[in-house]
């Protein structure tokens, strides 16, 4: 591995095979009485026997708690099922916690972290690409309530990330693409090489083949790089962090009229696409960009139309009611060029007519 990022005091890792050091680095990250490990039961099943004996015969034994998977169980209820299973265990101040898994459980372990006697150590071993790229790195942790998203939560960073690229060798594909969106964001938002790069390696990348350690330790480790150099010069979303907005404010319009229907990644791939169009008949982005991106994501079995059955006006009504929304006026985050983001002067935030976000979404 080449020279270790950091972010807000958190060691970010990125190696094949490194969930075996775990506990190594465990010991010297974030030295603590007990371990106590979270994942959900689908990552416990693959991975859980694995991290534990990562720990050799530490002891007390790491504990492994575990919950049903999926993110309907991202919930307070759960957060309070996990936090009361460590009162019951005894684990004191002196416990670090390991969330092993996908974005929803380090959402959620991290939350329990951030919370549990008024804040324990917390470690992040990240399973799904997503979780690699994008939900470790930040310090964001969260739960969901019925009447939305990450609504309550708190900022809670790990003292380790550490990311083992092999892992996805059992990643769904499907799971697969929903990272790969967030890895082709990346590129448009801030290096135009690694988009082509991206581009040019879909096929290894999703692993059409076998999987290929170092294809994947490239595409982990890039676009770590980029999110954390993004973070790292905008801690609270004041300005720059909001470029890791792009596609996400279409994105979640379309997640929010399907009811969950398509898949984050997907809405993504199409709130992506559209938002470059609005950009270029802004005349804020060249042309071509947004074929440019279409491209790529169509190549990566990402879509990149609205669902049947989705109308343009239903989206526009719903971006106003993006978390993100000001004052009633909508802000996008808009690409100005392949790997170069438009609106510096606004703190990247972009407000564009309904009538432009209209006649983009009717062009897809
Ligand atoms: P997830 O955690 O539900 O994982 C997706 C699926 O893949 C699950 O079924 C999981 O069991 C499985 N899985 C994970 N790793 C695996 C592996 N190596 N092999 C086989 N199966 C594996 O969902 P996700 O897509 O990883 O994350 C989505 C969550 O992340 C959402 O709740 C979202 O809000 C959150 N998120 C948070 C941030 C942040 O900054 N904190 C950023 C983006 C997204
Ligand atoms: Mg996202």
């Amino acid at each position: 591995m080449e020279g270790a990022l950091t972010l807000h005091g958190a060691s970010i890792e990125v190696a094949p095979g490194a969930l075996e050091t775990l506990g190594l680095r465990v010991g010297q990250r974030a030295p603590a009485h007990r371990v106590a490990l979270i994942a959900d039961q689908t990552v416990a099943q693959l991975y859980g026997a694995a991290a534990l004996a990562a720990f050799g015969a530490l002891t007390p034994t790491p504990l492994l708690l575990t919950f049903p998977t999926g993110e309907k169980h991202k919930t307070r209820q759960t957060w309070g099922t996990l936090s009361d299973q460590l009162v019951a265990a005894g684990c004191g101040r002196d416990t670090v916690i390991v969330a092993l898994g996908g974005g929803v459980t380090g959402d959620l372990a991290g939350f329990v972290a951030a919370t549990y006697l008024r804040g324990v150590p917390f470690v992040q071993v990240p399973t799904s690409l997503l979780a690699m790229i994008d939900s470790s790195i930040g310090g964001k942790t969260g739960v969901d309530t019925t009447a939305g998203k990450n609504l309550i939560g708190a900022f809670h960073h790990p003292t380790l990330v550490l990311a083992d690229p092999r892992l996805l060798s059992t990643l769904p594909p499907k799971e697969m693409r929903v990272g790969l969106a967030e890895a082709i964001k990346h590129g448009v938002i801030a290096d135009p090489v690694y988009f082509g790069w991206i581009a040019a390696n879909l096929r290894q990348i999703l692993h059409a083949d076998a999987p290929d350690d170092e294809m994947q330790l490239q595409l982990v480790r890039r676009s770590i790089e980029i999110k954390v150099s993004v973070v790292q010069k905008d801690e609270r979303e004041g300005g720059l962090r909001k470029i890791l907005n792009f596609g996400h404010t279409i994105g979640h319009a379309v997640e929010h009229v399907t009811g969950y229907g398509v898949s984050h990644g997907e809405a993504i791939a199409i709130g992506m696409v559209a938002e470059a169009i609005l950009a270029e008949r802004m005349h804020l982005a060249e042309r071509g960009l947004a074929d440019a991106i279409a491209t790529v994501c169509d190549a990566a079995g990402l879509p990149v139309r609205l669902p049947e059955g989705v109308s343009p006006m239903e989206i526009v009504t719903a971006t106003r009611t993006d978390k993100k929304a000001r004052e009633g006026h909508v802000e996008f985050a808009l690409p100005r060029a392949m790997g170069e983001m438009a609106g510096s002067e606004t703190r990247y935030g972009v407000r564009a007519p309904d009538a432009d976000i209209l006649r983009a979404l009717e062009h897809l």
